[in-house]
């Protein structure tokens, strides 16, 4: 039963677009109401009808210590408790910029922003100041954000929404952006052999996670850092989603690839309104006020959020030395396993991916290696399971072109719970 969330959406609607405040939130992909949430308490999410969920959206992706970690509350309660936001430096940012640094080798300056497409809309004004050239390449149904240049053949809720490119976004600034299929080495040398000279940088999600989990194959990320090094571009390693998730060096450390820039958000913020970009020194040295590329931010560096994020990353360094990005990741396999089974038992193409603490799963019988590919999975089937799921007291993505998330905090028994439910549901799909 959701008669509250029913009735909260029917409110919403009237006064918001959609009902939400960011599109993937209204259900469009699965049909139905989304539930409305209460409060969260480590693993698990409550709807305003009191609905239990063992959650794997964990906010897109940020929550890793689950909800409400009482460190991390305490962390936030003392700093608002000091005062919510200053306008002037704390020491707080200087810890955080150094934590990354020494988290993350390549790189060695960061600042801070307040979202992730705060941070890659930056990186390419930051490459194209470096590089003075004008192209950005990006990979089909990878998502950096909303800024202009990045809402060309873009994933995520664009996806979800069959809107491969925005109205709104003018044309001379889609023109800037070149876009070519993800895991296709063959695509990007063939574009650099026509227009290397004149491309600031490649972006690039080092695990896809807004067409579903998709991971990089063998080489693809290696291939990159030649070919742009070839030509003098910059690569950038967008870890907004992968950072601090995938692994304490975030994919870039698992596949060992350096880039020049690189991005983050959601982890990095605790569960706060957070990005950041950091990179080379003397790419960086750019920004202003060192240098002449200009970005800025009123709350940027906000002490709640400065709090909350070294919080979760002095944790994750904790935790990473007891073995927990192994143990995320299998229990990602786990859960990738059990729809694998359940599928492939009664006849139902599926396949999913597992890495750190990011899962998808796709009613496609092949790998899924790109956005196509991503694309066409069994949406109906999908939706049937979602909700199937979400009945059984379980929250996955609702969209299979979405990576599902695991906290630190969901054990073994809600592992179990969730495998289960997997089965139970394939029985009735
Ligand atoms: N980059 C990636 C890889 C993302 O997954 C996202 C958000 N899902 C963004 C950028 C944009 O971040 P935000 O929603 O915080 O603006």
């Amino acid at each position: 039963m959701r008669e509250a969330s029913e009735r909260a959406f029917q409110a919403a609607q009237q006064v918001m677009p959609g009902g939400v405040n960011s599109p993937v939130r209204a259900f469009r992909a699965v049909g139905g109401t989304p539930f409305f949430a209460d409060k969260g308490e480590g693993p698990f999410l409550y709807d305003i009808d009191g609905n239990r969920y063992i959650d794997y959206l964990l906010s897109w992706g940020p929550l890793i210590w689950g909800h409400a970690h009482p460190e991390i509350v305490r962390a936030v309660q003392e700093a608002a408790a000091k005062g919510t936001s200053f306008g002037v430096p704390t020491t707080l940012e200087t810890e955080m910029a150094e934590a990354v640094i020494a988290l993350v080798p390549s790189v060695e300056m960061v600042r801070m922003v307040n979202s992730g497409t705060e941070a890659t809309m930056s990186a390419l004004r930051l490459a194209r100041a470096y590089t003075g050239r004008r192209y950005i390449v990006k990979f089909e149904g990878c998502y950096h954000g909303h800024a202009d240049s990045l809402l060309v053949k873009a994933g995520s809720g664009v996806a979800t929404l069959g809107l491969p490119d925005s109205p709104g976004v003018p044309s001379a600034t889609a023109e800037s952006t070149l876009t070519i299929p993800y895991n296709d080495v063959d695509a990007a040398k063939a574009l650099f052999a026509e227009k290397g000279d004149e491309i600031a940088a490649v972006i690039v999600e080092p695990v896809a996670g807004n067409m579903g989990c998709v991971l990089p194959v063998p080489g693809f990320l290696q291939a990159l850092r030649e070919v742009t090094a070839e030509h003098q571009a910059l690569l950038i390693c967008d870890e907004v989603m992968t950072g601090f998730r995938v692994g304490l060096s975030g994919a870039q450390g698992r596949f060992g690839i350096t880039p020049d820039i690189t991005t983050f958000g959601k982890v990095i913020g605790g569960g706060l309104p957070v990005g950041a970009y950091g990179g080379r020194r003397d790419i960086m040295a750019l920004v202003a006020p060192q240098g002449p590329m200009y970005q800025a931010g009123t709350l940027s560096g906000n002490p709640l959020a400065m709090a909350a994020g070294l919080t979760a990353l002095r944790m994750l360094k904790e935790a990473a030395k007891e073995g927990l990005y192994e143990r995320l990741e299998a229990h990602g396999q786990a859960i990738v396993d059990a729809f694998v089974r359940a599928g492939t038992s009664r006849g139902i193409a599926v396949s999913g991916h597992a890495i750190g603490g990011m899962f998808g799963l796709f009613f496609h019988g092949g790998k899924v290696t790109n956005y196509r590919e991503s694309s066409e999975s069994d949406k109906a089937r999908y939706a049937a399971f979602f909700h199937g799921m979400l009945d059984s007291g379980v929250s996955l993505a609702p969209s299979q072109q979405e990576a599902g998330f695991l906290s630190a905090v969901h054990s073994e028994a809600e592992i179990e719970e969730t495998t289960q439910a997997i089965e139970k549901v394939f029985s009735r799909l």
